[in-house]
């Protein structure tokens, strides 16, 4: 048993997940994950339950964990009980703790989620905003999404919605700044906040420094594909 592995049985969705798996491999036959990537969650489980600290290294610093769709279609048919799932939750929070998600490219994606949904939750108390989805980033939205982005306004009066939706009660209404620091608040005491500040610690320090990092989240703003950035001197997995 290794320190990863001890830290990893601190992580509560370790505790819901991980009972004792027989490796079947019934999660891995019905995984949609499994179908189209490299990765199996019954692999995922041996190799959590070996509790070898050099294997669940290589796993969290690599791509697989990052394939699982948190379906959990995995869960009711484990004839185990366990739920491979939560265990993949459990190792993605450990690989940003450690600051291994940036060994690989899927892990670095996470820099995208911190200052899209993350910076969102903590600025205006939502995910994503209704202007968020840029055409450019969504092509498979279609040229219908392209004229409505094009055309919110116009848009939003010709289907009778409010104009200045955020101005208005609804799903888009600016938060009360009161809840807002409420909302900070709960990041804050769930540790929330340190995982975000860890995916922007650990970039800067995979890629060599905060103007690298600001150098990537602008290749993938350009570009939309984080394996254009090239990582200096390394190899990118
Ligand atoms: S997690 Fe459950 S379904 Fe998957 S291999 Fe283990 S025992 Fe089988
Ligand atoms: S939760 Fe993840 S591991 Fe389980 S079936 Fe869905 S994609 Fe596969």
């Amino acid at each position: 048993m290794g320190k990863l592995y001890d830290e990893l049985t601190e992580e509560i969705e370790f505790d819901h997940g991980m009972h004792a798996c027989m490796d079947c491999g019934t999660c891995t036959a019905l995984c949609a994950a499994a179908e189209f990537y490299d990765y199996s969650p019954r692999e995922v489980m041996d190799i959590v339950q070996s509790q070898d600290d050099d294997k669940i290294r290589e796993l969290i610093s690599s791509n697989k964990i990052w394939y699982c769709g948190q379906c959990l279609s995995c869960k009711p048919r484990c004839p185990r009980g366990n739920n491979p799932g939560a265990v993949v939750l459990a190792l993605r929070r450990l690989s940003v703790k450690t600051g291994l998600f940036a060994e690989s490219e899927k892990g670095r994606q996470q820099l995208l989620a911190k200052r899209l949904f993350g910076d969102n939750m903590m600025n205006r108390g939502y995910t994503l905003l209704p202007t968020n989805p840029v055409p450019s980033h969504f092509p498979e939205l279609g040229k219908d999404w392209e004229y409505y982005h094009n055309h919110l306004a116009e848009m939003r009066e010709w289907w009778g919605v409010p104009v200045d939706l955020e101005n208005s009660p609804g799903s888009a209404r600016i938060i009360p700044e009161k809840d807002m620091e409420e909302l900070r608040a709960i990041y804050k005491a769930t540790g929330a906040v340190d995982l975000m500040n860890a995916v922007e610690d650990g970039m800067a320090k995979k890629l060599g420094g905060k103007e690298e990092v600001e150098k990537f989240w602008k290749n993938w703003q350009d570009t939309v594909d984080t394996r254009n950035y090239k990582i200096k001197g390394g190899k990118s997995k």
